[in-house]
């Protein structure tokens, strides 16, 4: 990540929304805030294609929602959409894709109100594992797939700020020779990547498992669906099992810097990578203006 501009959003009840500008290398954050200590806040990153931010109202959907299963105050859309254009109106062209992250904290602990800013970025460049395809492992999550309803405290399914298990799920692939994770639930139903969504081909058909299992809903895997069913592929939202990845005629990993990743590895298996689809949803992902 090469950081580029960074704007704060002044979310006290007096600031009303107000931006300042600050160079990402300096100390913006204290060290007591609750972001910082605990975790406790939520997320978003948009793609920057063409200076275009990409799927923003989905983006500002899923924060909205996050916000409200953490409890945060309903972020005010306006201010925000403000602070995201502001951090991507800096980003250059460049081959690799621009991003902006947008964060809200619980604020300074003992404090009166949340911290909020938005962070322009230059992001990895996806065009190797497009092309070549990444090897991945699937992990136990360790929670049953009904956990959002029995124990939503737990927060499955919210972006939120704690991504500790998502990092470190990510070095035991590492550890396993694979370069992503599929998570799993404990009683065996396929959930989504520390940082991506599964869609997975069998035949004519794109599948996607449920947000009802505790997962993020995935707006590139809901941009690369309506790519898919453009060109003709329907496309269903369904469980799968562990079982069902292994039947699939190809699997991607997705997600909105990186767009679909074919898997060319699953498990230690060697998978058919579909060249053609990967094309198709990369292209029309690519192309977003909106
Ligand atoms: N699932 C998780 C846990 C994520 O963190 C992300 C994105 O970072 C996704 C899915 C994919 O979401 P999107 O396609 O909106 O980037």
């Amino acid at each position: 990540m090469t950081p580029l501009s960074l704007f704060v959003l002044d979310l006290s009840a007096e600031g009303a929304g107000r931006l300042t500008r600050h160079d990402p290398a300096e100390p913006v954050i204290p060290v007591t805030d609750l972001g910082v200590t605990r975790g406790d806040g939520i997320f978003e990153t948009i793609a920057v294609r063409g200076g275009v931010l990409q799927a923003l109202g989905p983006h500002l959907d899923r924060f909205e929602r996050s916000a409200a299963m953490l409890d945060l105050p309903v972020p005010n859309r306006a201010h925000w959409t403000e602070a995201i254009e502001a951090a991507a109106a800096a980003i250059p062209e460049d081959p690799r894709p621009g991003a902006v992250k947008f964060v809200m904290t619980r604020g300074i602990e003992g404090g009166s109100h949340p911290t909020g800013w938005a962070l322009g970025f230059l992001a990895d460049d996806p065009s190797g594992e497009r092309a070549g395809g990444i090897k991945v492992v699937t992990l136990d999550r360790g929670y049953r797939h009904d956990v959002a309803q029995t124990s939503p405290w737990l927060l499955q399914g919210a972006k939120s700020l704690a991504y500790a298990v998502n990092k470190a799920a990510g070095r035991e692939a590492a550890r396993r020779g694979a370069d992503d994770v599929i998570f799993v639930s404990s009683d065996d139903y396929v959930l989504e990547g520390p940082s991506s969504t599964v869609i997975a081909r069998f035949g004519d058909t794109a599948v996607t498992p449920p947000v009802e299992l505790g997962i993020l809903p995935g707006t590139t895997q809901a941009d690369a669906f309506t790519a898919l069913e453009a060109h003709g592929v329907a496309t269903l939202i369904k469980n799968l099992s562990p079982a069902d990845l292994v039947e699939a005629d190809a699997l991607w990993l997705c997600s909105s810097t990186r767009g679909a990743a074919p898997i060319r590895e699953l498990d230690g298996a060697a998978r058919t990578v579909d060249a053609a689809w990967t094309e198709l949803m990369n292209t029309d992902l690519d192309a977003r203006r909106r």
